[in-house]
């Protein structure tokens, strides 16, 4: 198998590195992209040797370059967008790894899909702004589409192989999502006020990149796999039911009619769903280690908490308004996250943010990609104009 690195150099993409390196017959590296990671995408073109590294950043990757020349390697690098499109759809490359974070992601993950390429799906974003555009080009291409998110892909593993989008049609009464209910779960409310970005970033149970951290001590990175879960499975809002396990040792789950229960358990750890998507339908080792159900040891459920989650709320309200509102709830939240990071605004003012962004716009119907753009250029517009005049 060829396979082509969206965003090699982050969480996912050293997780999915990892996996290949485990399996040396079976994969092979076409090309890996980051953002400006100079050292590590080099450290990565050592090791796999791909045919093209590409960096968003062209000084990096006038860099990379150098030192490409420098280690005699055969690595032809590459700059900009447009090239980020050009080795998602490359000839020899089979599947394509989405592993980019945010809404730069969309492009090349869409071009892969009008391709016909193999897709794992991490960057949820994707489907969460553009989810039919992106939907009906793998279905007019015939991609094969595999989630790598750990609940859409224990969804998917409990779900009938080969299901057709009709949950009722094959016994299924709803999707359970779980949730960790993330670093906040059972913080004090009044000290949520003064949470820093690297309490926000210390997940319990997964280690993770910056902006899905701060997704998950929020919640809107349920309400964000709430949208990707509509989308993968053809669902409806009333279909899917978050249920918080701050173990994270239960994925997702299938409830059926008749009233079995299908789960995907594991521990948590990202390397389980990318070695099922990378080799489905086999399973190939991932180097996770095996679950200890004696040390798990208890298990606990609990109803999501929207008062203390607003987050949550807003993309349900999304979800329901449909059209261009996913692709502004998540702009206004890449905005948001991108400000409470840089310390301008207090973790509460993340779903303020959001909320009136959502108050603010019209939601319009999506036709193309460019009405997704649209809708996405408004919120970003929208959400930094509101911190500029509240959060100064
Ligand atoms: P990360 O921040 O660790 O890595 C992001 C990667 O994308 C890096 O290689 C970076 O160089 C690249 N990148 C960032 N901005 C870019 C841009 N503007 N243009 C091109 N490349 C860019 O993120 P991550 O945690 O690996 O998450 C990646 C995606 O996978 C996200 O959409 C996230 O929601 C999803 N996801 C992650 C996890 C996880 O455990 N980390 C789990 C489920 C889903
Ligand atoms: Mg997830």
């Amino acid at each position: 198998m060829n396979i082509t690195i969206l965003g090699s150099t982050g969480s996912i993409g050293t997780s999915t590195l990892d996996v290949v390196a485990r399996h040396p017959d079976r994969f092979r590296v076409v090309a890996l992209t980051a953002n400006c990671q100079t050292d590590s995408l080099f450290r990565q073109c050592v090791q796999f040797k791909p045919r093209y590294a590409v960096l968003l950043e062209e000084n990096a990757a006038l860099q990379l370059r150098e030192l490409v020349r420098e280690a005699g390697l055969a690595v032809e690098v590459l700059s900009g967008a447009a090239a980020l499109e050009q080795v998602s759809v490359l000839p020899e490359t089979d599947t394509v790894m989405a592993a980019i974070v945010g809404a730069a992601g969309l492009r090349p993950t869409l071009a892969a899909a009008r391709a016909g390429k193999k897709i794992l799906l991490a960057n949820k974003e994707t489907l969460v702004m553009a989810g039919n555009v992106f939907m009906d080009a793998v279905h007019a291409s015939g991609s094969a589409l595999l989630p790598i998110d750990s609940e859409h892909n224990a969804i998917f593993q409990a779900l009938p192989r080969g299901y057709d989008g009709n949950l009722a049609g094959n016994g299924v009464r709803r999707i359970l999502l779980t949730a960790s209910g993330g670093p906040f779960l059972n913080t004090p409310l009044g000290e949520l006020q003064h949470v820093t970005p690297e309490q926000a970033c210390a997940h319990p149970n997964w280690v993770m990149g910056r902006k899905i951290s701060v997704d998950s001590a929020s919640m809107m990175n349920k309400g964000l796999e709430v949208i990707e879960a509509h989308w993968l499975f053809n669902a409806g809002a009333d279909d899917i039911q978050v249920v918080v396990h701050p173990q994270s040792v239960i994925h997702s789950l299938v409830e059926y009619v008749d009233g079995s229960v299908l789960a995907q358990l594991g521990n948590p750890d990202m390397r389980t769903p990318i070695a099922y998507g990378l080799a489905y339908p086999e399973r190939i080792d991932s180097g996770v280690a095996p679950l200890d159900l004696f040390k798990v040891a208890t298990m606990d459920f609990a109803a999501p908490d929207f008062g203390r989650f607003p987050c949550l709320a807003l993309a349900y309200r999304a979800l329901r308004a449909a059209g261009t509102a996913p692709a502004m709830l998540n702009a206004a939240n890449e905005v948001a996250v991108a400000a409470f990071l840089d310390k301008r605004i207090s973790f509460l003012s993340i779903p303020r943010i959001i909320e009136a962004v959502l108050d603010a716009l019209p939601v319009g119907a999506v036709g193309s990609l460019d009405d997704v753009l649209a809708a996405d250029a408004d919120a970003r517009r929208a959400a930094q104009e509101h911190i500029h005049k509240f959060f100064r």
